[in-house]
């Protein structure tokens, strides 16, 4: 049986504050002390600029530095470290693709497939690229329980489709996209595949190998990392052929006035001093990770938020949305008369914490006819009593505003 408590006592802010119900980790998690104590101990013990020192601390903080480059890659199984770049998170990975592959692959009629279900920062930085080389974005449906519409998914896929972008689980209504054969479908047709792990890291072992995608982002903060710093996972031949998109230090070999030529990757990418402090966190918080049973922390999450969902069967004037039968640990709730807003309201005075609007997804709140949901999301220290403390407050609350 798994122990949540135990777990939850490795969490200096949840200590503190023993009375908080926290369910907003989709937005992001709370970090063990091992996060804070890396991020300390660097400070304390390496602190220096990284790549251009001589001296032994400079060397010290390099080591540091691609040492957590080396975590990350074993994190989710690359083939070299070299395969990692490090990024500000999923958002800035994503522009990154973007503005370089895209910029060199994308022309005029090209088409980009995204679902509908999409994150902002998998929607946004395509039609940047679309409105600037011409490209047409082309949207996949969702069935109403909130799965990909398979279907229409295979008929919009064509020699025409140079890029598909898919969440592996969806932040606003937990879907879980069968990814493998969307790739493999993708490939067929000779398209690249980026894949959003931003809200799958946490709660799923992922091996980019086996999955065999071209392009996989993710963020430090949503998996017990700090914040300011994520990963873009890209085929090593595919990062080789890739244009930088920052200039700056750390991403030349040299540098003159008549020319100028690039380090390789993923040196290429990292114009400026990286997130060096933020990286050894992020190192530290996935080998945390990796060092819990992640099959028993799957097995909880999916447990609460199936206690969540008979829950919420009880409670009239609510409905979840999007409860698909594959589905990460997201419930997104839709009330019949109440404002989500107000409801929120009312359970954040019961130190309830869960996230209301429309989750940076619009597109898929508005196929849904909804203009927002109230949503709770599990990670591995929530338990039971969390669940039935929710239960409660919404029951109680709905009442209220009735
Ligand atoms: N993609 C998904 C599915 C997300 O849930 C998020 C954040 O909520 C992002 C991308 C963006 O992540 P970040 O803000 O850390 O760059």
């Amino acid at each position: 049986m798994f122990d949540a408590l135990a777990l939850r006592a490795q969490f200096p802010l949840l200590i503190r504050a023993p009375e908080l119900i926290y369910l907003d980790n989709a937005a992001t998690t709370q970090k063990p002390l091992v996060v804070l104590d890396a991020e300390r101990h660097f400070y304390e013990t390496a602190n220096a600029n990284v790549h251009r020192g001589s001296h032994r601390l400079a060397v010290a903080a390099t080591d540091a530095f691609e040492g957590a480059r080396s975590s990350v890659a074993r994190f989710i199984n690359a083939a070299s470290s070299n395969e990692i770049v490090f990024t500000r998170g999923a958002t800035e990975a994503i522009n990154l693709v973007a503005q370089s592959w895209g910029g060199a692959n994308l022309h005029a009629g090209d088409e980009i497939l995204l679902s509908t279900l999409e994150h902002h920062a998998n929607i946004v930085p395509w039609q940047m690229l679309a409105t600037r080389c011409g490209a047409i974005i082309k949207p996949v449906r969702l069935l109403s329980d909130g799965s990909l519409d398979i279907e229409h998914f295979h008929s919009l896929l064509s020699t025409k489709t140079k890029l598909v972008g898919l969440a592996h689980i969806s932040n606003a209504i937990g879907s879980e996209l069968p990814i493998a054969d969307l790739i493999a479908a993708a490939h067929r047709v000779g398209a690249k595949v980026l894949i959003d792990g931003a809200q799958a890291v946490a709660h799923k072992v992922i091996d980019v190998q086996a999955l065999d995608a071209d392009f996989y982002v993710f963020s430090s903060h949503k998996v017990y990392g700090p914040t300011g710093i994520g990963a873009l996972w890209a085929r090593a031949d595919i990062l080789a052929d890739m244009p930088p998109w920052q200039g700056g230090g750390e991403m030349i070999e040299r540098v003159s006035f008549e020319v100028t030529s690039y380090a390789p990757a993923p040196a290429r990418f990292e114009a400026g001093t990286p997130a060096i402090a933020q990286s050894v966190g992020f190192a530290a918080a996935l080998d945390w990770l990796s060092a819990q049973d992640r099959s028993a922390i799957a097995q909880h999450e999916d447990a609460l938020r199936l206690q969540l969902e008979q829950g919420l069967r009880q409670i009239d004037g609510l409905r979840i949305i999007g409860n698909a039968a594959q589905k990460g640990p997201v419930v997104s709730i839709a009330f019949s008369d109440a404002h989500p807003y107000d409801v929120a309201q009312f359970l954040d005075a019961r130190n309830i914490a869960v996230r209301v609007g429309s989750h940076c997804a619009q597109p898929l709140l508005n196929s849904l006819g909804l203009k927002g949901t109230l949503r709770a999301s599990f990670a591995a220290y929530n338990t039971s009593a969390d669940v039935e403390a929710l239960l409660a407050g919404l029951s109680e609350t709905l009442e209220l505003l009735a």
